[in-house]
Order: C-alpha cells, then structure tokens, then sequence
C-alpha cells in the first residue's frame, strides 16, 4: 500500500507539471480565457469551497453558462493542482451517449489533451478511457450498471449527476440508489446540476443541501406568439382544410382513421375564436378539451415553412433552431424545405438536422459556423433544448410540443404521443435564441395555450413501464420494491409498481416474494428488456441463438427499415421481399441483416441498403448490439463456446418462431378472419392495428393462430408494431415460464384465452396438449 501511495504521488506530481505547463502554454493561455469568459467561472471558488465542506451540493445556471464542461474540469483541475490528481476519481453523468461524447471531447481539448487521458468517456458499447482516465463522462445507465457490480462506488471521489431537471428515469434512479449510498461513503462528494431554477426541490431531497445559483448571461428574447406570427408574417390560417398538416398525415391518415371533418371544424373555429379573443378564461371549458387535440402538428410545416421564409427574407442575420417533436418530422420537413425556392438554395440557406442518432460527423456541423451570406437552419429534436448549445442561434421556432412516452398503468400500455411541453421547456426553448445577441422566438401557438402548460413535465418514473426499474432495485439488493420507490421524490404509482412486479414474477425473474430468482439475475445483468433478455437465454438453450440474437438486437436498436415518406409504397415493397411469406417482421429483420453481412463481405453494403430502404447506420448499431450481448451471455457461462453448437438448430424455423414467443409473452394477439379483412384482438384491450409497415399488415388471411409482438402502442388508437404469426402449440408450449408452478399458472390464463377466442374445435387439442404437458411437468 505505501508503493502504491508513492506511485500515485508520483503520478501526480506529474499530472501537476503537465498541467501547468498546459496552462502556461500560448494555446492554454488563449483557451484558459475563453473558459474564463463563462458565467460559470464567477462561482468557481464557492463551488470548490461549498463540495469541500458539503457531501452534497447543487447547482443550477442556464444552458451554455459552462455546468457540464467546467464544473467537473474546476474539481480535476483543483485536485491535480494540490498534488492530489491521481487519488481522484471523478464522474459526470449525462442523460444521452452523444452529449457524454461530445463533452468528453470537448474538456480534453480545453485540457490540451487527447480524448482518453485525463478525460474519458463511456457509453452503451463505446468508450474511451485509459488507466490515467480520472474524469469520466458517462451515461447515467452506465453508472447504474456500475452501481450493480460496485455498490459502494470503492474510489471513487466525486459523483456529478448532470440534468438533474429533466427528471429522466435514470437520473431519479440515481438520486435514490445515491441518496441511500451517501451514509456508507461518507468521502464521497455529489454534485447535481440542473439548468432550470428548480433547485429547491432537490435540496429538500437531499436534507437541506446548498443550492448555487449561476448567474447567467443571455440576452433579451422576444417571444412571439402565434396571434403575432400570423400579423407579422401576413400567413393566413383560414381554414383547417387548407392547412397541411403533417400531424395528422402521420398519426391519423396512414391509419386510415381520418379526423371526422366536422371536429376538424370544430377545432379550425376554436383556434380562430381563441386567436381574436386571447383571453384564456373564456374558452377555458371548451379550450382545454379542444386544445388538447389541437395540435401544433395540426398547424403544420407550412406554417414552418411560412416563419422560416420571414426570416430569411426580413430579419437580420443568425442561425435559427427549430425545434420538432421527432426525427420523422423532421426528415419530412427537410425533404420539403428542398424543394423551396429560396429555404432549398444551398448557396444561401444550410439545412442541418439534430438528433439523438446523428453520426459524429454530422454533429461537428452544427456547431460550426456556416460559409459568409449562408443562414443556418437547425431542425431538432428537443435535445436541442438543453444538452445541446448552438452558439449563434438568433432565431428559434418553437413547435411547443414533444413526443414523449407515458404510461397507462391502467391498461398497462405505454403511449407515445407529442404532447404539449412545459411552461419551462417553453422558456428554455426561447433562451437559446439569445446566446450572442438579443433573440427572438416564434411559438406556433397562442399565448392562452401557452398560459395553460404545465409549470414542469412530469418525471420519466411516472411515464414509463417499471420492468426494467424494478428488476434493477431488486439486483442491486435495495430491499423491498415498494418501499424503495416510495423513497422517491415523486413516487410512482402503486399500479404502475404493481404491473412491474407482476410481469417479472409472470417471467420468472423473481419468485412468489419478490426475491430475484437465478434468472432475473442473469437477466438484470443484460442492458436489454428483461423479456428481450428471457429470449435471448432460450434462444441459447435452445440452440437457435444466431437468429434470436439479431431479434434481440434489432428490438433494441430502432427499426432498420426506412419508410420514406413519398416512397412509402417501394419501401413497403422492399420490406416484404424480406419476407418470404413467413408472417413474421422479426424473421423479415434476419434476413434484412443477413442480407447485410453477406452484402457487406462483398463490399456491397452500401448499396444494399440503398436498394432495400435500410438504415446501414442501424444495422452497423445492431451488429455491436449483437456482439456485445453474445459477450456478455458467454461471460456468465450461458452460452457454448462453439458457435455451431449453440446454432445446431438455428436452421429449424418453428423452433426461432417458438422462442421468439416466449420471449415476447404476454404480448399476443389472435388474428380474427372476416370476409377479406382481418382483425386482432388482444385479451385486454380487445382491437389492436398493425401498423402499415408491417409485413403481416399485407395479407388478407395468416395461417396463424396468434401473433406474438414486442410492444403496443398507443397513438390515437392500440398499435401493434413488429409481429410474428405463431401457432397453438407453440404459445402452449413456449408462452409463458417454463418452471413448474408456474407453468401451471400460464395454463390457467391460456384458459381464459381458449374460452376467448379459440374455435371449439381447437379447444379439445388443447385439452390434450395440457394433459402431455402436465405429465411432462409432474415428471
Ligand atoms: P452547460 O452545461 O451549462 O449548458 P456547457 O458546459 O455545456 O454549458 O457549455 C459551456 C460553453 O462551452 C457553451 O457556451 C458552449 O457553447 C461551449 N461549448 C460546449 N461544447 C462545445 C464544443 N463541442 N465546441 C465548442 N464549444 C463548445
Ligand atoms: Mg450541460
């Protein structure tokens, strides 16, 4: 231990002169003043002093005023100062892998450094760091994941716990498992950052914890709401009809089930009652079930198109950001933006795009500054509204709404809908307009809807399933489920509490008292959904792993096949030559990455996905998602060495269909034949849809009983995405856990299931097939 501590020494005292001599340099000289520029700098040394003497502190400042980049950098740079710099080990967590690596890279250029020295990063199956990484950025999953190898975090010094406001479910989590940790780890220091002003609440959380405040600096905003946009831009809204309106085309139109065209009226009426008469109260009874439905989308990329126009035509130079709900809007709206005159010339306009899945590449572009006479157009996601600073935006074009999922614990659905943003998204969209000059921000709706937002967004704990949640709590062994998330700031719903523990009993993860069983400890050590990760194992004991595998991957990747939205009918084409009449998306996405390898060994990659509306990017996301799964499954000895062995029977297709159904249970719908349509049925909500792009959505018989899927949406109505026709025996065999008590209790629900749907002449089968099985099971 003394050698060890004398070669830490060592290595910081030459951490110290590396440093210094940085500092001391003419680039360190230049860059150390421009880092003294930021807002942040001023509260450098009562940041330092207030994690000196608190374990836990808070800091809030505006978006770009240096939280991220400088305050974790401040404590490195403190520490190596005073000959500590090797004994330190921080960490900063970020809610998304591409601001972990832009910011990552970011500090090590501030620092004169190559990414991977001093500062690192690490995110789901990338990273850069070496064994003198002692600040490391990464995504809040990632450090829950070292949580559950590591609980009491041995060595490290400092926690920063980034977007602390945005309340994502990792980060809530974190608070928590944190929260509970800091007693055990008295050294340890916890920093959270937020952008918004509502540090109080945090500081109650944490016993009263100091809370800093950055002042920041950014310039006045006009805001603009949609009464003044339409003035100023002459634009007029005169009737719904004429409007395009690109929310509808995608949520209502594809599926066929168009608006009744009398509440199109209806609404048209409200939003131009509500546009003379801008007094909330008024229409509050009407408005607020109206507006709900009432949808900027609805406005649509005209108006867009219309306020872009303006401000190229009349306002005065700076970038403008448009913020979208979702990467399909904002690849629509693109394409339309091309064919304008003036927003489609690349000798005056540059079009960008900003989203979660962007190549690195194609980031460096938005920060850069464009040619002379060329104004920047951004579209974006609302990553754009905090993790994300574009320096020279002046403009910014606020569609006041973002999709994100909830949950209906009730029907035990999540529901993925743009919704209507908070009055702080609200604000902090605006703010991004004044970063380098007084701004201006043009929200697509009236102020009285604005008036009506909530003040905050509710916490991602509240939105969203708690499988994967509550597997986590129990693998990281902080007791009881309940009790531990009525320890939240904001503790979810006993419903939503309750369907989570039941489907990771239903699957055999943990045992009739909530213990862990053998195979929720496997399965919580798999980055995927637990039931995702069920198939997996069964598609390694059942020696059919290859084609699972890719399953796997591509449920957790998002969906290779594009969907063009004027080339819909060739992509839907492509897809089904996938296909090859075996009624299953998930067999149509084997053969697609297949394709794909074979494409690529041939050096043909590229072109094959052009030719076949695939996303390479995707597919190259599913391969690393398949590598890193078959590593960490063969790490924890569930999977032979020998690929062909763990393959024997991957060529046997019922088989593949089979565990493709276990994992996917209870996620089952039966497909009801009528006069040359089908229709699905699940057993709770009763009618399902599938969704256009489905290979099964073609056909107007399936020699299947059943469709297993992975997920169900709700948008207006039950969507069921990706499906695999499977038949009796297989959901009987294969539907449910395959360990005794409870396999009985899986045929009890298939009871129910028979009495359903099935036809009677079915049912005697059935009864047979139950009494081989039980035998089976007795023996
Ligand atoms: P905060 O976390 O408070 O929102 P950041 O620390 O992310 O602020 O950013 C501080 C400043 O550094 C911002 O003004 C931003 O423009 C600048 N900055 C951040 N990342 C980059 C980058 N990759 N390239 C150039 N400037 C950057
Ligand atoms: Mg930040």
């Amino acid at each position: 231990d003394i050698l060890m501590e004398k070669i830490l020494q060592r290595r910081s005292w030459r951490m110290r002169n590396l440093q210094r001599s940085w500092q001391e340099s003419p680039e360190g000289i230049k860059m150390l003043n421009s880092r003294r520029s930021l807002p942040a700098y001023m509260e450098k040394e009562s940041l330092l002093s207030a994690i000196a003497r608190n374990q836990v502190t808070i800091i809030s400042g505006e978006t770009g005023c240096g939280k991220t980049t400088q305050l974790p950098q401040y404590v490195l740079e403190s520490e190596i100062e005073s000959g500590r710099g090797a004994f330190c080990n921080i960490i900063c967590t970020q809610p998304r892998r591409i601001s972990a690596m832009t910011v990552a890279e970011r500090v090590s250029t501030e620092r004169g450094e190559n990414l991977g020295e001093t500062v690192g990063y690490k995110v789901r199956l990338e990273g850069m760091k070496g064994k003198n990484t002692h600040l490391l950025f990464c995504t809040s999953g990632i450090l829950l994941r070292r949580l559950l190898v590591d609980r009491n975090l041995n060595g490290v010094t400092h926690v920063f716990v980034d977007e602390i406001h945005e309340r994502g479910m990792n980060e809530d989590f974190l608070l928590i498992v944190l929260k509970d940790l800091l007693p055990r780890r008295r050294d340890l220091r916890l920093i959270l950052m937020s952008a918004t002003l509502n540090a109080e609440m945090f500081s109650n959380y944490f016993g009263g914890a100091p809370t800093i405040h950055i002042p920041g600096f950014t310039y006045p905003v006009r805001a603009l709401f949609l009464e003044d946009i339409l003035e100023k831009t002459g634009y007029k809204l005169t009737s719904f009809n004429q409007v395009d309106d690109y929310g509808q085309d995608k949520l209502w139109k594809t599926q066929r089930q168009l608006l009744p065209r009398k509440r199109k009226n209806q609404i048209t009426t409200l939003v131009e009652d509500v546009l003379k008469n801008s007094n909330y109260e008024t229409y509050s009874a009407r408005a607020r079930d109206s507006l709900a439905s009432w949808t900027p989308d609805c406005i649509g990329f005209n108006l867009i198109e219309a306020v872009l126009c303006h401000i190229c035509r009349k306002e005065g130079p700076g970038a403008v950001l448009v913020f979208m709900t979702g990467w399909d809007d904002i690849s629509c709206l693109r394409d339309q933006l091309k064919a304008h005159p003036l927003l489609g010339d690349p000798n005056r306009i540059l079009v960008l795009t900003c989203h979660g899945s962007m190549a690195t590449s194609e980031q460096k572009l938005i920060f850069q500054k464009p040619p002379p006479n060329v104004r920047k157009i951004v579209l974006a996601t609302n990553m754009a509204e905090a993790s994300i600073t574009i320096n020279d935006v002046v403009f910014v074009v606020d569609c006041g709404k973002a999709k994100e999922t909830t949950y209906d614990a009730l029907n035990n659905t999540p529901c993925l809908l743009p919704s209507w943003i908070s009055k702080a998204s609200a604000r902090q969209r605006r703010g991004r307009a004044g970063r380098v000059q007084p701004g201006e921000c043009y929200h697509l709706y009236p102020k009285c809807v604005y008036d009506a937002f909530a003040d905050y967004q509710l916490p991602e704990l509240l939105r969203t399933p708690l499988n994967s949640l509550c597997l986590q709590i129990k693998s990281l062994q902080l007791g009881s489920i309940t009790q531990f998330l009525s320890a939240s700031m904001q503790p979810p719903e006993p419903l939503a509490v309750q369907n989570a523990v039941e489907f990771l009993k239903m699957i055999s993860a943990l045992d009739e008292n909530e213990n862990l069983t053998n195979l929720g400890r496997y399965l919580s050590m798999l980055p995927v959904d637990p039931k995702l990760g069920k198939m997996l194992i069964m598609g390694a004991v059942f020696r059919c792993f290859d084609p699972v595998l890719t399953v796997v991957s591509g449920l957790s990747a998002r969906d290779p096949f594009l969907l063009p939205q004027d080339k819909k009918d060739l992509a839907g084409t492509a897809k089904s030559r996938f296909s090859a009449k075996d009624y299953s998306d998930h067999m149509a996405l084997v053969r697609a990455y297949e394709g794909w390898k074979d494409a690529d060994r041939e050096g043909s990659a590229y072109e094959y996905c052009w030719r076949n509306f695939l996303s390479s990017q995707t597919l190259q996301a599913i391969h690393s998602f398949r590598k890193q799964f078959s590593f960490i499954l063969r790490d924890a000895g569930l999977l032979e060495t020998d690929a062909s062995t763990c393959n024997s029977l991957s060529h046997n297709q019922s088989l593949v269909r089979a565990i493709i159904c276990s994992g996917l249970f209870p996620g089952i719908s039966s497909v009801v034949h009528r006069e040359k349509s089908l229709s699905f049925k699940t057993m709770d909500d009763g009618q399902v849809l599938l969704y256009a792009n489905s290979v099964n959505a073609k056909y107007q018989t399936i020699p299947y009983p059943w469709l297993v899927f992975g997920e169900k949406v709700k948008v207006n109505a039950v969507f069921i995405r990706d499906s695999t026709g499977v038949s009796d025996s297989m959901l009987i065999l294969f539907g449910g856990a395959l360990k005794k008590g409870e396999m009985a209790g899986h045929l009890k629900m298939l009871d129910g299931y028979i009495d359903f749907f099935m036809d009677p002449s079915l049912a005697e089968c059935y009864w047979k097939l139950k009494e081989e099985l039980n035998t089976i099971i007795q023996k």
